[in-house]
């Protein structure tokens, strides 16, 4: 398939051209799952092989101090933190988005108990660990004091009443690549007393946000996804400072103490964003996102949004010239502004499609029952490889390729 020049045009002059390099990518293949796992940056193969061989190889337990080992987790968070619009000192890296979640939540359900507001809202297709983790603490607290509500989309501001503690959303829609306006729903819910919970795992290094600008009171994320840190990569937690020493979440692990190293035989939480940690980092994981996040040095996220939109646009007004696009139903809003950074298509052969485009080294993903997610990341992905993704699967359906049996199989593990 040959590329027209126009497209090949768009990637002479794309000004983030000189970060495609920065990672290592299998050759001849199209990568359109980095919102699902990042690929390898060559700086963390590189920071991998350095804390192996030297730190952890050599000079052992001294690295704590000598390296710098127990100052990662702020410092890593300090730069998710310029990613994401928040001051220094409110974002630490440590444990999975799930757990942070509990964390959160449990602070912001304890800020709330005495205004006699216990109800958390969300949606009803938000990202499943999220309603889980509403679900664990549930089941601790009880009903008086954690309820969840989920409800659908357009409903979540007219469900804001003097009972709600919190509102608990992500950003973009994990399936349909929906983006909420943070600002405009963050606002709502502080004028009916609640606070927020944003989940930023389909968000953080995908686009530009304002956490501190738009009064975010808690924010959570995935390491592993934009942010490119690597499979199971520590996540992030979000507390403005506002809300530092007001209450301390429950996870009291030695690490969110005030004073760790005086072992104390009873907890003080750190009056910090350290009270959000709870036990030892994972140093050889968060060396690699902390050396992952040099790709972002330098780039300016709104010339990342830009691209990502094009690129996405570039897919479906591709897909949408096919005779085959009548066989799709588009999820991902066309609005720039209500877009995230993937496009989902419903297909009732979603999964057989899905496997029949791997199989042609395009690597994407589907979520039951029918949907196929196309990943859009500006850092290495081409406009060339945009459209050859599209031509692959205007072929693999034009063609019917994927009624063949090895693409209805169903895999084991985790459907990608
Ligand atoms: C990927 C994802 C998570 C993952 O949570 P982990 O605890 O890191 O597995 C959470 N929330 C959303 C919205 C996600 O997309």
């Amino acid at each position: 398939m040959k590329c027209p020049d126009s497209i090949r045009a768009l990637d002479r002059d794309d000004p983030l051209a000189h970060t495609i390099d920065q990672f290592e990518l299998p050759a001849q293949t199209q990568y359109l799952d980095g919102n699902s796992l990042g690929p390898l940056p060559r700086a963390s193969r590189q920071r991998l092989a350095e804390v192996t061989e030297q730190q952890w190889g050599q000079d052992l337990i001294t690295s704590w101090n000598k390296h710098d080992w127990i100052n990662l987790p702020r410092k890593v968070g300090d730069r998710i933190a310029k990613l994401i619009g928040a001051a220094p000192g409110q974002v630490v890296c440590c444990d999975s988005t799930s757990v942070n979640l509990f964390k959160v939540l449990s602070t912001a359900l304890q800020v709330q108990a005495p205004h006699g507001r216990h109800r958390i809202i969300s949606q009803q297709d938000n990202f499943p660990t999220d309603l889980y983790m509403v679900e664990g603490l549930n089941s601790l607290l009880g009903n008086n004091r954690c309820e969840l509500v989920s409800v659908h989309a357009d409903q979540l501001i007219s469900s804001l009443d003097d009972s709600v503690a919190v509102l608990m959303l992500t950003q973009v829609n994990f399936r349909t690549g929906h983006c909420h306006d943070i600002r405009t729903l963050t606002e709502a819910a502080h004028q009916a007393g609640a606070l927020v919970i944003w989940d930023l795992a389909h968000s953080a290094g995908a686009m530009p946000l304002s956490l501190d600008e738009w009064q975010v009171d808690f924010a959570v994320g995935c390491g592993y996804k934009y942010l490119n840190g690597g499979p199971g990569a520590p996540a992030f937690v979000y507390a403005a400072t506002r809300h530092h020493g007001v209450s301390s979440q429950p996870l009291t692990g030695w690490m969110g103490h005030a004073k760790p190293f005086e072992f104390s035989p009873s907890y003080t939480a750190a009056p910090s964003i350290d009270q959000y940690l709870c036990g030892t980092p994972s140093v050889l994981a968060m060396s690699a996102l902390d050396a992952a996040l040099d790709v972002f040095d330098g780039v300016s996220l709104d010339v990342l949004r830009a691209k990502s939109l094009a690129l996405s646009d570039l897919f479906i007004n591709t897909l949408r010239a096919a005779d085959c696009w009548q066989e799709f139903t588009l999820l991902t809003p066309m609005e720039h502004t209500r877009r995230g950074s993937q496009v989902a298509l419903a297909h009732p052969q979603g999964y057989a499609i899905t496997q029949a485009l791997i199989a042609d080294q395009c690597v994407i993903d589907f979520r039951a029952p029918d949907v196929i997610r196309f990943g859009f990341t500006p850092l290495y992905l081409r406009y060339e490889d945009v459209w050859l993704a599209a031509q692959k699967l205007i072929r693999i359906v034009d063609t019917q390729t994927y009624l063949q049996p090895e693409y209805s199989r169903a895999k084991a593990g985790p459907v990608t």
